[in-house]
């Protein structure tokens, strides 16, 4: 097991939530406050960070805190220690601890937000509420002679090109002929300076997604013999890897809307929910969006959900969904405190993978300021 710098976890951490994945105009995410620049043994996973959290950290001994909702959301005009806030960031930065936030960018990931949320609820068969993102996909052709195809062709799997569905290392070969005339100054693989040169050579074609882009050419160009490789590189209009906001999934048994509350209270630990609809109905199809949902009830009515289940719904977007028919249970923001244990066993596994020695505290402060009476 080794030490690492936040920056090594945070690396570790993107690279299941990356920042690209975010949803919102202008989401501050990202480091927040202080330094990934030095050793972190220590991590607090919280959903807030508040005066108490930053406390929490102190005693924990935490030199990174991750969360979840940005401790700096709107532009900052001052940092006043008489006032809550300028006190929260003055006690983190003289108490040198990072803060780090991952927005929604964790709702969109996969095992992020939503997913927990839809694990909670035993939600099987899911698909996503609302796509967000995609990757465009690539198409490489490369000409080589045909003695260097077959570790051409190991070294494009190797680096990510070729992988369709369930499939990997798929590629497509043709036969011809390569003519080129190397000129003064030219050092060739084959043939001779100033003479036209005919090689057998194959164009061996693939396919992937432009996040491995660069590696995918590296290892084309480490492989290739020649001094000047020809290639095409094509943009293709095809999409991979689409991510988005939400899950729509179904309930292991269908059950009435009555029933749902209580099970939604049970399995989200919440007091009590707010609820639009017949409590008598039968659900069983349940769209969810962590957080504040409003603008997703449309999605939610297209995804042909029985019950939308989301936060800080407002009174009128409630009046909406009540008006095209789409129930909705409400159980409060907060009950996106699953991240909390889902962050950290999560990012502890993956750690200790890497054989990083860093371990992942939950936060246990309760950050829900609503009673309910
Ligand atoms: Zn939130």
């Amino acid at each position: 097991m080794k030490t690492v710098n936040g920056q090594e976890i945070i690396q570790l951490f993107e690279s299941w939530s990356p920042k690209k994945l975010a949803c919102m105009e202008n989401d501050p995410i990202g480091l927040a406050i202080g330094t990934l620049n030095k050793p972190v043994r220590k991590v607090l996973v919280t959903l807030d960070v508040n005066e108490e959290v930053a406390d929490e950290a102190i005693a924990q001994g935490c030199e990174l805190i991750i969360a979840h909702h940005p401790p700096i959301f709107r532009r900052l005009s001052n940092i006043r220690t008489d006032n809550p806030a300028g006190r929260l960031y003055e006690k983190l930065i003289k108490n040198d601890i990072a803060v780090y936030a991952a927005h929604t960018n964790l709702d969109v990931a996969e095992d992020g937000v939503n997913d927990l949320l839809a694990d909670a609820l035993q939600l099987e068969n899911r698909f996503i509420l609302e796509e967000t993102y995609a990757e465009n996909m690539l198409k490489l052709a490369v000409f080589i002679p045909t003695a260097n195809a077959t570790d051409l062709r190991e070294a494009l799997a190797k680096a990510g090109a070729g992988r369709i569905g369930d499939y990997e290392a798929c590629s497509y070969t043709t036969m011809g002929e390569g003519r080129f005339r190397p000129l003064e100054g030219a050092n060739p693989h084959v043939g001779a300076i100033g003479e036209l040169h005919v090689e057998e050579e194959v164009k061996i074609e693939v396919v992937f997604p432009e996040s491995v882009k660069n590696r995918v050419l590296k290892a084309m160009l480490n492989a290739h013999p020649y001094e000047e490789p020809a290639y095409d590189l094509i943009r293709l209009d095809q999409q991979t890897n689409v991510m988005g906001l939400g899950r729509v999934g179904f309930l292991p048994q269908e059950m009435t809307l009555h029933e749902f509350t209580q099970f939604v209270k049970k399995q989200l630990d919440v007091p009590a929910v707010r609820v639009v609809g017949d409590l008598q109905s039968k659900v069983k199809k349940v769209a969810l969006v962590g957080g504040d949902g409003n603008k997703y009830i449309y999605s939610a009515k297209r995804a042909g959900a029985d019950v939308f289940l989301t936060g800080d719904m407002y009174f009128h977007t409630a009046q909406d969904a009540q008006a095209i028919g789409l129930q909705i249970v409400d159980p409060g923001h907060h009950v996106e405190k699953v991240m909390i244990a889902g962050v950290a066993k999560k990012m502890t596994r993956m750690c200790e993978d890497k054989k990083y020695s860093v371990e992942f505290v939950q936060s246990t402060i309760h950050t829900e300021p609503f009673l309910f009476v």
